[in-house]
């Protein structure tokens, strides 16, 4: 079936068009800058070079006309694409699952939105906008947040008074499920009955864990938002909650402020006072900056101190599989990582870490008592995959 995936932000707007049975990519792109000057579409088709299109894009209406005309560029008119998958970055309560979009699921992405609100209304209108436009197209909806709709309620629940958590729907949600979820299904198919017991590592400029034990989830590191857990590109993962009252008290920091410093100004960037982006920060660190260096040892301590955490909660693992930027490229990070579990039985091997391929492999020594893979995601193929699900039923 050929999916056309789309990743609505606020400000932006990423695409794909794939076949879910070949798995060929016919188009890839992103509109950037929506609503802001300055706006393009950068994206390829039928791994042609990469152009840039630069065009006025005042809102997302626009941008969906623009890929299109890219898709039909590609060969791809609207007859062609058998189904649109968006996904949402909060399911809240409504989402266990994916399902297809009518009036009613489309309400529920925004009866949500206040949890995401960043994210979800801009996926909403995205989401009207293609059911307008090519209306003879299904529509799925693949929330991040599916994933974790099961896990226990000793793992979701907070320890906050019940009608306050009751009120106001506060619980752990999570995030990059797809990403999870499509990590344990590419584990499985790698090792087979190997694995029971896995932590999934997504390591991007986002960061989460994930305990899978044979395909269920038992826990997961990012909570009520995206922010908590690990530390991140920009956001500072788990700190005292007390630190919000903190700066506003104290500081004299608005509420948005603390928001603002909290997931854009924190983490990996902060800590180095270089960059975001890890490569960077091992450049800064080989070069002897010291704090590139406690940034990224600061980086080894909390993700190996969550992997625990994780393992914990499936009370032992088997496998462990890095994904998504850092945890696919690299070869540093990971050892990094490794090295402080070390006493839990896992080792690396340091010649197979180094191996670069778009392929799940096997990085650990023969004798390490936890198999360590990297494990490329793919969300869009994943959401591909439940759109033909969904729409072929
Ligand atoms: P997101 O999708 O959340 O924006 P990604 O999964 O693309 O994030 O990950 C971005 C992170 O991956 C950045 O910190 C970047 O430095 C890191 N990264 C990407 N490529 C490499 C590489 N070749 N070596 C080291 N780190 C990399």
């Amino acid at each position: 079936m050929n999916v056309l995936v789309i990743n609505a932000g606020s400000s932006s707007l990423k695409f794909q068009l794939l076949d879910t049975t070949t798995r060929k990519v016919y188009a890839k792109g992103n509109c950037e800058r929506i609503g802001i000057d300055g706006s393009f579409i950068g994206y390829n088709v039928n791994d042609g070079d990469k152009q840039k299109l630069e065009v006025a894009l005042p809102d997302h209406k626009t941008a969906v006309k623009h890929v299109f005309d890219i898709l039909a560029e590609a060969g791809f008119d609207t007859d062609k694409i058998e189904g649109i998958g968006h996904r949402v970055v909060q399911g809240g309560w409504y989402f266990p699952e994916s399902k297809v979009v009518t009036d009613e699921t489309l309400g529920w992405v925004r009866e949500v939105a206040p949890l995401a609100p960043l994210h979800n209304y801009a996926e909403a209108d995205v989401i009207e906008i293609c059911r307008e436009m090519f209306p003879s197209i299904g529509n799925v909806i693949v929330a991040d947040s599916s994933f974790h709709y099961n896990i226990p309620e000793k793992a979701w629940r907070y320890a906050l008074p019940r009608d306050v958590v009751d009120k106001l729907h506060i619980r752990k949600y999570g995030a990059h499920g797809t990403s999870h979820r499509y990590i344990w299904r590419s584990t499985k198919a790698f090792l087979g009955d190997d694995v029971h017991k896995l932590v999934s590592c997504h390591l991007g400029s986002g960061a989460s864990l994930s305990a899978i034990e044979d395909g269920h989830e038992l826990d997961t590191t990012m909570g009520l938002t995206p922010l908590d857990g690990l530390i991140m590109g920009t956001r500072c993962g788990t700190i005292d909650p007390a630190t919000v009252c903190y700066l506003v008290r104290e500081g004299g920091y608005t509420i948005d402020e603390v928001d603002t410093m909290m997931n854009k100004q924190s983490g990996l960037l902060a800590l180095s006072g270089v960059s975001s982006d890890s490569r960077d920060i091992e450049e800064g660190a080989n070069k002897g900056d010291a704090n590139c260096q406690m940034a990224m040892d600061m980086f080894y301590y909390r993700t190996s101190q969550l992997v625990a955490e994780m393992a914990q909660s499936m009370h032992g693992f088997d496998t462990m599989a890095f994904s998504a930027g850092i945890g696919e490229n690299s070869v540093t990070m990971r050892m990094g990582v490794a090295k402080e579990l070390e006493w839990l039985g896992v080792k690396l091997d340091p010649e197979k870490n180094k191996v670069r391929s778009d392929e799940p492999r096997v990085i650990s020594a023969d004798d390490s008592k936890i198999k360590v893979l990297v494990v490329p995601t793919n969300e869009e193929l994943m959401i591909a995959l439940d759109v033909e699900a969904l729409l072929s039923k």
